[in-house]
């Protein structure tokens, strides 16, 4: 952690150092809104809480866009450079693509991985890229405050002359998840079946808070075999899974398939959703029904 801070103040002091062009009039950054860059809409929903009005934020994963695969616009390079700060989740698939580029493209901004600090669970759906932290690291509220507390201290560091106003956010944002946190286990408490069937695993983090167990469809990334889809289809009956999720970005034939076979009813659910808070409950309520 503490190299983590000396790493982070370098390159603050680096990034400021290199925006300070002499000769510039003063006036003209005075009613410039700072601007923020994330990689996907949870990330925007928590700055927002944390900053308010005071920093414009840019998302670069279009909603109904895969981050596994989302390759960025050169205009979104071009926005990305005029930012102050770029926070990541760190382990999307198109971060770690595009990691070197996106830097090429941004030497001045400070870039921020908001999962530092996060107890990684191992990723179930890209076993050909090997060891590699599941990256869905949002979809737990545990989580979601140390992602929180990342972005308040890069916040802090990179506008010091707001930081109070930053700090006071995250404190409203830590209750605020809290609050989220108990009413999903509240919900998610009296579940009888704890398995639950995904198409693609994005809720592994939400599944270990909750001790739930999430059983995916997709397996390493790709579709499932019939030999695989018939196997799934013994474990769901083994275990009366009646409840299949889908996010909208990924294909529903197989959840079909899977649900006429098991009398089983198919949720659509949006882990990308910018309204992080709303989605969280929309999940823990689905599952509740089960
Ligand atoms: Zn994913």
């Amino acid at each position: 952690m503490k190299t983590f801070k000396t790493w982070l103040y370098c390159l603050i002091t680096v990034c400021l150092a290199a925006s300070c062009r002499p000769g510039k009039p003063a006036t003209d950054n005075v009613n410039e809104q700072k601007t923020v860059t994330v990689s996907i809409e949870p990330l925007r929903y928590l700055t927002e809480q944390i900053a308010g009005p005071t920093i414009k934020v840019n998302t670069l994963v279009p909603k109904g866009s895969s981050p596994e695969t989302y390759e960025p616009t050169p205009s979104q390079m071009e926005q990305l450079g005029k930012s102050m700060i770029f926070f990541s989740i760190g382990d999307l698939g198109f971060e770690r693509t595009w990691l070197n580029r996106l830097q090429q493209a941004a030497p001045q901004t400070a870039f921020i991985r908001t999962s530092e600090g996060i107890l990684p669970l191992d990723n179930q759906h890209h076993a050909e890229d090997g060891h590699q932290a599941d990256p869905h690291v949002w979809t737990s509220p545990e989580n979601m405050k140390i992602i929180a507390r990342n972005i308040c201290m890069a916040l802090c560091q990179a506008d010091t002359a707001n930081s109070t106003l930053f700090r006071t956010g995250l404190q409203q944002t830590l209750t605020a998840i809290e609050q989220i946190a108990d009413s999903i286990r509240h919900l998610t408490d009296s579940i009888h079946q704890r398995a639950f069937l995904i198409y693609h695993p994005a809720l592994t983090y939400f599944a270990r808070e909750y001790r739930l167990e999430q059983v995916a469809i997709e397996t390493d990334g790709k579709e499932p075999s019939p030999a695989q889809l018939a196997r799934l289809i013994d474990e769901c009956r083994k275990r009366q899974i009646r409840i299949i999720l889908v996010q909208q970005e990924f294909d529903r034939k197989n959840a079909e398939m899977i649900a006429k076979e098991i009398h089983a009813t198919i949720h659509t659910i949006n882990p990308l959703a910018y309204d992080w808070d709303a989605e969280m409950l929309n999940i823990a309520q689905i599952l509740h029904r089960q």
